[in-house]
């Protein structure tokens, strides 16, 4: 079960598109030290590899640096690291709220976020995410939200963060292929959920939306 680095590059990728992606990680997407012993750590502690790819965070990263990001909502904390990835583009006054249903994954991604050196940037709420939106209801705007919880839920997180994005602000969710279903007719109910989740974001009169097609595929919608 355990996946190489390499071995998550996208396996139904040709062989040029994944020395492409090789390019892209081994210029732009360096892992540091940290970064490096939070994706074994995640794996030596048995937790599911379901953390996003190096590229796929420093496009994320880069994505909050372009809009100046200073208060981002994550859906989906895992051990910590697209967050690591994401506290990193935020300046020193920023804050990264992030949501995680399992206390363990949430204790285990606070170890990691200390290790990272962010720690003082990142709040975890946990929960389901779902209730703690609703508890979030009179925060101020968020400058971007990345979602990357329960797919089946990403329809109602859409909607959530239409409400609480700024204008100029950021939707991602992550997992827009669903590693090719999308295409290839699988039909489970993450795909049915991310094909109504992406409908929904490209046909909302308010959102300007994209896939970035790097990795499993990042969703994008700047809100107007
Ligand atoms: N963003 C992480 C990976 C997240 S994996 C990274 O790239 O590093 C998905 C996470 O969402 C898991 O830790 C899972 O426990 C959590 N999750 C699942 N359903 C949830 C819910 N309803 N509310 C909050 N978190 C949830
Ligand atoms: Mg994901």
């Amino acid at each position: 079960m355990a996946h190489t680095l390499d071995e998550r590059i996208m396996v139904f990728d040709p062989p040029v598109q994944r020395e492409l992606t090789r390019l892209v990680r081994g210029l732009f997407a360096v892992e540091d030290d940290a970064l490096h012993r939070v994706r074994q750590n995640t794996r030596d502690l048995g937790l599911p590899e379901m953390q996003i790819r190096p590229e796929e965070g420093q496009m994320l990263q880069f994505l909050a640096q372009v809009i100046g990001a200073r208060r981002i909502l994550e859906l989906g904390t895992l051990a910590g690291y697209s967050g690591i990835w994401l506290a990193r583009g935020l300046p020193d006054d920023g804050l990264l709220t992030t949501l995680e249903v399992d206390a363990r994954h949430a204790q285990i991604a606070r170890d990691h976020f200390a290790l990272a050196g962010v720690a003082e940037r990142v709040t975890i709420i946990e929960g389901p995410a779902l209730e703690t939106l609703a508890r979030l209801e009179s925060a101020p705007p968020y400058d971007m939200v990345f979602l990357d919880a329960d797919k089946e839920n990403h329809p109602a997180y859409l909607d959530w963060a239409i409400e609480h994005v700024r204008s100029g602000g950021l939707i991602t969710a992550h997992n827009a292929f669903r590693g090719g279903l999308m295409v290839t007719g699988g039909a489970d109910g993450k795909v049915a959920a991310t094909r109504e989740f992406l409908r929904a974001m490209a046909a909302h009169e308010r959102l300007t939306g994209t896939i970035i097609p790097v990795g499993d595929g990042i969703a994008a919608a700047i809100v107007r």
